[in-house]
């Protein structure tokens, strides 16, 4: 096909498309495009780096190639390639035509800046700040990462986020690549785990090429290393990643780490090393609290556009402690339960649904403990919990022991009802809606309740 011709067509698709995502993302995203070539219906256009390509392609390679097919039907697909010979240019004039060099892309991939396109690891489109849900525990790392993605000069260098398995610091590194690459897609970001650049250096090792492994790194703007625990102990790979981190920082480039412990507490990693972890600011994610779980379920929960009952959400907010991962898993599992077989999310089916994971996280909080407790508590007697007693004073407590114990163990409706002097599973029901319908209408009751359970769960 003439190149005027597709000349012609990517400039009108183009044009529809700026309209369609307005000026600033046109800027960003279709102007650094250089058309490539068109052959067997197939459209090739290049970008100048990895994650501008992953970002087109998430993002507009459909529409692109929708608008196309209304300028040309016999075109089939769009693909982007990465290929960044003087991205300058290319930035300058999108519609530069160039036919596609015979040779692959991998091979042709001359100096250190184009060579770097490789190195890093793809993104996850979900981790972004947007869906990064804000508490107390990881108030101060998502501040810090925030201010790092929108700093225009290096401001702490490196930042170090540390935290247990499943808190969210692979979710901010991610959170921090999307966000410059939008700002300015022409700076280059690269994430990649430590592993990964152990298993590179080993690799440059063997293949004798360890300057050109070095030489890769030259071009990048902001570098993040996942997980650097990972390097503990293996020296020759640490002292590599010493200097790539020095050479960077001498260059004032951006460095973000992460790792599971602090740098100080990391085993296996030289004190120079440490000390100089130590210099940029170092942001700590705590475990999660009820607060957070619960906000972070809500969010999931809307995210994934289902109506999740609030108790439903409490619940697993008690119930799955141990990090938020986990905690995803198990919210992604009812609600894939629930649409598989139709049936609405409720108390008991999650309990049924989450089975083996909530006997897990179980705390062994027991039925007898509840009763002792809560009898303490409202000043009443532990027989008074078996008793058939239906005075108002006694019959409360009952109530919110019951209602303690379905949140609290993994009892069924019939053996709560049964440890309290054999009663029905309706009346165990009805306890804990009554109990539910008092907390939202009566503050000091709701008040009362949480307490207790605060106490139980100890
Ligand atoms: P880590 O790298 O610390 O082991 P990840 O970043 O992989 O943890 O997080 C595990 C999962 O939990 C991811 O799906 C992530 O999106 C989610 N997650 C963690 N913290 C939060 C948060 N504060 N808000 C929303 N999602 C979160
Ligand atoms: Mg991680």
């Amino acid at each position: 096909m003439g190149e005027i011709r597709l000349h012609s067509q990517w400039e009108a698709v183009c044009g529809r498309l700026r309209s369609e995502i307005g000026e600033a993302a046109y800027q960003s995203w279709l102007k650094p495009i250089t058309v490539r070539e068109m052959a067997d219906g197939q459209v090739r256009l290049s970008v100048p780096t990895r994650f501008m390509q992953d970002w087109i392609v998430t993002h507009y390679a459909d529409r692109l190639c929708m608008l196309w097919q209304g300028e040309n039907p016999g075109i089939r697909s769009v693909d982007v390639v990465v290929l960044s010979d003087r991205p300058a240019r290319a930035v300058e004039k999108p519609a530069v035509v160039a036919p596609l060099p015979t040779v692959p892309t991998a091979r042709r991939m001359g100096s250190a800046e184009e060579a770097v396109v490789d190195i890093g690891a793809p993104l996850d489109p979900r981790f972004t700040f947007e869906r990064f849900v804000v508490g107390k525990p990881n108030e101060f790392a998502y501040a810090a990462a925030q201010r790092v993605a929108d700093a225009t000069q290096v401001s702490f260098n490196p930042l170090f986020l540390y935290g247990g398995v499943g808190l969210g610091k692979t979710h901010l590194m991610h959170a921090i690549a999307w966000r410059i690459r939008q700002s300015d897609p022409t700076r280059n970001v690269i994430y990649l785990s430590a592993e990964k650049f152990m298993y590179r250096f080993i690799r440059a090792l063997r293949e004798q090429n360890t300057v050109d492994f070095k030489e890769q790194f030259r071009s990048v703007d902001v570098l993040m290393i996942d997980d650097v625990q990972f390097i503990a102990g293996k020296d020759s790979t640490q002292e590599e990643f010493f200097h790539t981190f020095n050479a960077l920082v001498d260059q004032g480039r951006q460095i973000v780490l992460s790792a599971d412990k602090s740098p100080s507490n990391l085993e296996g990693i030289e004190e120079r090393l440490k000390s100089r972890l130590n210099c940029g600011l170092v942001a700590d994610i705590h475990a999660t609290t009820y607060e957070l779980r619960l906000g972070i379920l809500q969010s999931k929960a809307d995210q994934l556009g289902v109506e999740v009952k609030r108790n439903v959400l409490e619940f697993l907010a008690h119930k799955i402690t141990s990090n938020v991962r986990e905690l995803e898993g198990a919210l992604n599992r009812i609600v894939a339960h629930a649409q598989l077989v139709g049936r609405q999310i409720t108390l008991e089916t999650t309990q049924e649904v989450l089975h083996d994971l909530l006997r897990a996280n179980d705390r062994r909080v027991t039925i007898e403990e509840i009763q002792k407790r809560v009898a303490e508590h409202f000043n009443i007697r532990i027989s008074d919990m078996h008793s058939a007693r239906r005075a108002r004073s006694v019959a409360r407590p009952r109530q919110v022991a019951m209602y303690l114990a379905k949140q609290l163990t993994t009892r069924s409706l019939p053996e709560i009802g049964r440890k309290f002097g054999g009663r029905d599973h309706t009346t165990v029901m009805h306890a804990v809606r009554k109990v539910d319908e008092l907390r939202e209408r009566d503050a000091g009751f709701a008040e009362d309740v949480e307490l207790l359970r605060r106490m139980l769960e100890g």
